[in-house]
């Protein structure tokens, strides 16, 4: 159970961040949902844990301006004191073969994705250590751990992502504070509505499940990462994929 912690989900107000924000608010957790551009969708996400009887505010911040997010770490730890779970899920594509592939359409997803879950970690990472604990869960995904054909940008922030992981689980273990990723696979949002269905169906059929996933197969995940259940476990990739990444 999560009651008495902090949880900050970035990019909640809708998707895979609404579903773990959701989750963890369930388990206890006051919730801060961060949003860029879908205000109205993450206020939507606050009041539905509101309605549940827990406690969450909404707050704006991209995630990919450092200054932005070191003026999300302050109003945070004004807030609340304290930061206990940090999940950096706020991602995007803009996908296209490699020969095609815009320098804009590399610049921003590396930025959103990758430079995004270091501007967070790197901003509330004195918090953390100040406490001698911590959760930090970053969404990677089943392109950083295989590649995917036109995905080149999208992969390389998620093989980042991993990198990144890794390396701050590293920094930050004999201090108590576990960094872990999680790599979903082909998972019902938004993100993944834009694709044909002629698409959908060659994706599912390498899956050795045989299905698609839902924001709530990653929000478990998550809330397993966030708790103390977890405690020992970190720098991993837990891949949430029906067999995907096998
Ligand atoms: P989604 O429905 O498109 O949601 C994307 C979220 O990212 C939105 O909440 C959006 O917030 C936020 N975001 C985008 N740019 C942002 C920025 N600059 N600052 C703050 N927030 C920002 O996508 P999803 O499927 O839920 O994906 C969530 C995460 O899971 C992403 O990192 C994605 O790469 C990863 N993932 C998804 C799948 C899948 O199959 N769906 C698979 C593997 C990994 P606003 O709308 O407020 O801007």
């Amino acid at each position: 159970m999560l009651e008495g912690k902090v949880a900050l989900v970035t990019g909640a107000g809708r998707g895979i961040g609404r579903a773990i924000a959701i989750r963890l608010a369930k388990a206890g957790a006051r919730v801060v949902v961060n949003y860029n551009g879908s205000e109205a969708k993450a206020q939507e996400t606050v009041r539905e844990i509101e309605e549940a009887g827990g406690e969450a505010m909404a707050l704006k911040c991209d995630v990919s301006d450092f200054s932005a997010c070191a003026e999300l770490a302050k109003t945070v730890i004004e807030k609340f004191g304290r930061l206990d779970i940090l999940i950096n899920n706020a991602g995007i594509t803009r996908d296209g073969l490699i020969m095609r592939m815009s320098e804009e359409d590399y610049d921003k997803v590396l930025d959103i994705n990758l430079k995004g879950a270091f501007n967070t970690i790197r901003h509330f990472s004195p918090t953390f250590l100040k406490q001698r604990s911590g959760k930090i869960i970053n969404i990677s995904s089943v392109s950083g751990v295989l590649g995917n054909a036109g995905q080149a940008n999208y992969s390389a922030s998620k093989a980042g992502l991993i990198g990144l992981t890794k390396s701050v689980a590293r920094e930050l273990a004999s201090r108590g504070i576990c960094v872990n990723a999680l790599a979903p696979g082909f998972i019902e949002t938004e993100m993944t509505e834009a694709m044909s269905d002629k698409a959908k169906e060659a994706v599912i059929g390498s899956i050795p499940m045989k299905k698609t996933g839902h924001a709530e197969d990653v929000a478990e995940a998550a809330a397993f990462l966030a708790d103390e259940a977890s405690d020992y476990i970190t720098g991993q990739v837990l891949c949430v994929d029906g067999g995907m990444a096998i």
